[in-house]
């Protein structure tokens, strides 16, 4: 129990005890004046502490300006800490909300607060973005008077969201959105914004790639089961059987050459960034040479160009396949008679290995799209000439590996080039 109440009833005793004999042995009054004297006393020294109190409370200040007398001083010691301590919790609290405010606005997702109406109560900056909205002139308004796309006004009407809801925007550029709606509190809802354009890409690719592939080794399969079963069926003479058979080699080569080439392309794509080991180029472009002279069997003037002294640091064995491919297909690519020239070129600024033909060329129109894998300008003529559309990806890729790039200039009826361009970094000069 507080102490206050005995020392005031001490007090108003003590006021008493001597206020008697005054008005007892002496005049009354001097009794009673002495008596409501002291009572004046204790009420004026409660009512200054009171009215300092009333002056703290309108603007409660963390400074020392609220000191009392007596037993008052200690309650406002014990109201100046409290407040102090409530302060410093609120400014915690402060910084915790503005903390994990900052933390939403920068996440990967979207996020949206919304009410029991589905109104916004608060939105990220990343939804902002993703959805086209305003958190600050947004507020309050419906989400789908916002986002207007009917499949999302219908998700929101149905009130079903155990799946969620791809969005497919084309303001800019396509953007593929999946949108979970979650409840977090009586009505309350969290609109989850992810952006998976990128995965639904790969996706897609990944489902090209495989409807491509499969397509691809089903006509050479196709073509081999014919032939097997022509030849349980029909008795030919041994000419006849041969020739049958010659074909069917052929096919199943094809198939081993484009199971090869997705092999080769799956190898480089997992494994690890090339090594630095110095790749000796006069040997290599050597080796090219007369890969290229066995490959046109003399149909062809295969010439070579070196400017520069210098060598490669990277992968052999990728590089050698890039540059092959490269070498086999001016080969292919090039009517007889006509010059494949391959150049080594080495300067301060970097390295740059090139093939060129004075072949069919390619129209400018599709020189874009000749790294994507399968991708031919003459499905027929590539096929006769042994290629599997896999060449020029297997090229990219190993080059990309090799911070190289491609360069493609071509001239339909008068021959292409292909140029890879190596960094000055990716270079070792000798001599
Ligand atoms: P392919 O196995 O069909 O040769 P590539 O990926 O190596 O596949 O090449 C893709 C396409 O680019 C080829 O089908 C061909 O149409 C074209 N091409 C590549 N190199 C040449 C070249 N030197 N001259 C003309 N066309 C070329």
């Amino acid at each position: 129990m507080s102490s206050y109440l005995p020392r005031a009833l001490v007090f108003a005793l003590l006021t008493a005890v001597l206020a008697f004999p005054l008005g007892y042995f002496g005049q009354p009054w001097m009794g009673w004046a002495l008596f409501y004297l002291g009572l004046g006393l204790q009420l004026a020294y409660h009512y200054r502490n009171f009215a300092r109190l009333e002056r703290w409370s309108r603007r409660p200040m963390l400074d020392a300006s609220l000191e009392g007398d007596g037993e008052w001083d200690s309650v406002f010691r014990r109201l100046y800490s409290h407040e102090k301590e409530l302060l410093a919790k609120i400014e915690q609290r402060e910084r915790d909300i503005a903390r994990l405010i900052a933390a939403v606005h920068v996440m990967n997702d979207g996020v949206v607060l919304l009410d029991g109406f589905f109104q916004i109560q608060f939105c990220n900056k990343t939804a902002e973005r993703q959805l086209g909205l305003n958190a600050t002139t947004d507020r309050g308004a419906p989400i789908s008077n916002i986002v207007r796309q009917p499949e999302f006004i219908d998700y929101i009407d149905s009130r079903d969201f155990t799946r969620p809801l791809i969005l497919r925007l084309e303001r800019y550029f396509e953007r593929v959105l999946s949108l979970y709606v979650i409840t977090y509190a009586e009505d309350s809802w969290l609109l989850q914004v992810k952006d998976v354009t990128q995965t639904d890409k790969l996706d897609r690719m990944r489902r090209d790639f495989v409807a491509n592939v499969s397509h691809e080794l089903r006509t050479p399969l196709t073509v081999l089961a014919g032939f097997l079963e022509t030849l349980q069926e029909i008795d030919f003479d041994a000419d006849e059987r041969q020739r049958y058979l010659g074909m069917m080699a052929e096919q199943s080569k094809r198939m081993q050459s484009i199971v090869q080439d997705l092999l080769t392309l799956s190898s480089i794509e997992s494994a690890p960034p090339p090594e630095n080991d110095p790749v000796d180029m006069a040997s290599l472009v050597d080796k090219l040479r007369r890969d290229a002279e066995a490959l046109c069997a003399g149909r062809h003037t295969i010439a070579v160009v070196s400017e520069g002294q210098g060598d490669l640091c990277g992968c052999e064995p990728e590089l050698v396949s890039a540059f092959g491919n490269l070498v086999a297909n001016a080969v292919r690519y090039t009517p007889d008679g006509g010059t494949v020239t391959i150049s080594w070129k080495v300067s301060a600024e970097g390295a740059e290995f090139a093939v060129s033909d004075t072949g069919i060329g390619i129209d400018a129109k599709h020189i874009p799209r000749l790294t994507e894998r399968f991708y031919r300008v003459d499905r027929g003529r590539s096929r006769d000439a042994g290629g599997t559309g896999l060449g020029l990806a297997i090229v990219k890729h190993s080059l990309n590996r090799h911070q190289a790039t491609l360069e493609i200039t071509s001239k339909l009826g008068e021959g292409s080039r292909f140029a890879a361009h190596f960094p000055s970094s990716r270079v070792v000069l000798t001599a």
